[in-house]
């Protein structure tokens, strides 16, 4: 760590060279943890960090949760484990797209915790227990309606005629996953949760999991012994249709390039797709889908909910999204505000990453992990670690 991280606020890394930043504020991080664990009773509250910490970068992501207090993470793939060991010695790391044909011994010799979905994945787990010589760690994925990964009620049937098929290996948690947390409403939800409840009674006793981010707030019959979210931590809306109970982790600012005036009938990016009607003064942006600012933000030929915040006003997307730049119409910002250097808000409290998901016709967590590498990536620092 440096002593600017150290002292200042901010890690920076190469801000003054790259155009736009991602500053990830990690206390954030910290406080959504502490909040969805204070929904779940007394449930474990683990995370998600599959994806890169959901794009935003799993290494700070994982220290600082470890630092809140979190002991139990998922990865979805065996080298997001691996990549997590290096980090957290200690955590238990749980994969939750199973044991991959291939990887066994990784699992093995990195203290990875598979979620075992099919009775070939249990077989090669009771190959790997019997090479170790001792009982290794697995949990079990059940499935009670997605129809994704997970163990059916057929599969459990053929499992329990054998008394012996889990007793050379440790079952240390049962986990399934929801369809329609983010539908409180949702009939599914109470379906699957009894679905649950009665296909794990014929399994090992071990701890249950089932909620995701929603399901942490569906009350405490669906915290069960581990909740484990995952975009909520994020800051990104658990819910389709309520408000959001998160606060922004993710904060993205692109620098004004380039201010000017076109006149009424001029217009603006490729293919002349936005024209002004009237004089306009624009703003050239230094970010774009390059950097996964999605291009389906743009406005060719409409006008387009998508804005950003300059100066505390909100400036409209205009034509393409081009992959290194946007234009937004700053005609009504105020004038201090409109010159070059000046960082417009792209992303974070005021326009937030379940708006910008809204506009782009995609949910948070698309926009997140889409998130591109060009980025400067800020860090606030944690006392804590
Ligand atoms: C991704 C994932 C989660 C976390 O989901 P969120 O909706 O981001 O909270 C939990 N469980 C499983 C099986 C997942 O695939």
């Amino acid at each position: 760590m440096t002593d600017q991280a150290r002292t200042g606020a901010w890690l920076l890394q190469e801000t003054q060279l790259a155009s736009a930043t991602l500053s990830i504020d990690l206390k954030v991080l910290q406080d959504n943890w502490r909040l969805l664990a204070g929904q779940c009773g007394t449930a474990e509250c683990a995370a998600t960090v599959k994806c890169d910490g959901y794009g935003l970068g799993i290494a700070p992501v994982a220290q600082a949760l470890a630092a809140a207090g979190c002991k139990t993470f998922f990865v979805a793939l065996p080298s997001e484990g691996l990549a997590l060991r290096a980090i957290l010695p200690r955590a238990d790391i749980y994969v939750l797209d199973g044991l991959f044909a291939d990887a066994g011994q990784a699992y093995v010799d990195h203290n990875l915790r598979p979620l075992l979905s099919s009775l070939e994945e249990i077989q090669h787990w009771r190959r790997l227990c019997q090479m170790a010589g001792r009982p290794l760690e697995a949990g079990l994925h059940v499935d009670t309606g997605i129809n994704r990964l997970g163990l059916s009620a057929g599969d459990i049937t053929v499992l329990t005629a054998d008394p012996d098929v889990f007793s050379t290996m440790s079952v240390c948690l049962v986990v399934s996953h929801l369809a329609c947390g983010s539908v409180p409403g949702s009939a599914t939800n109470r379906l699957q949760l009894d679905t649950f409840n009665t296909l794990r009674s014929a399994l090992p006793q071990a701890p249950a999991s089932i909620a995701n981010s929603p399901g942490s707030f569906l009350g405490e019959a669906f915290c069960l012994d581990l909740i484990r979210p995952g975009i909520a931590l994020y800051g990104g809306n658990p819910f389709d249709a309520r408000p959001n109970p998160m606060s922004a982790v993710a904060h993205i600012y692109a620098p004004i390039l380039q201010v000017r005036e076109i006149a009424a009938g001029e217009t603006v990016g490729y293919g002349d797709a936005w024209r002004a009607r009237r004089k306009t003064r624009i703003a050239i942006l230094g970010i774009g889908y390059g950097d996964g600012y999605p291009r389906s933000l743009g406005s060719p030929g409409r006008d387009s909910p998508s804005q950003v915040m300059i100066g505390g006003g909100f400036a409209p997307v205009i034509g393409h999204v081009s992959m290194d730049m946007i234009v937004v119409d700053v005609t009504d910002i105020g004038d201090e505000f409109c010159t070059r250097g000046v960082r417009a808000e792209i992303m974070g409290d005021n326009v937030t990453v379940d708006e910008i998901a809204a506009w782009a016709g995609t949910i948070p967590y698309e926009i997140l992990t889409g998130l591109g590498s060009r980025f400067a990536r800020l860090y606030s620092c944690l006392d804590s670690v």
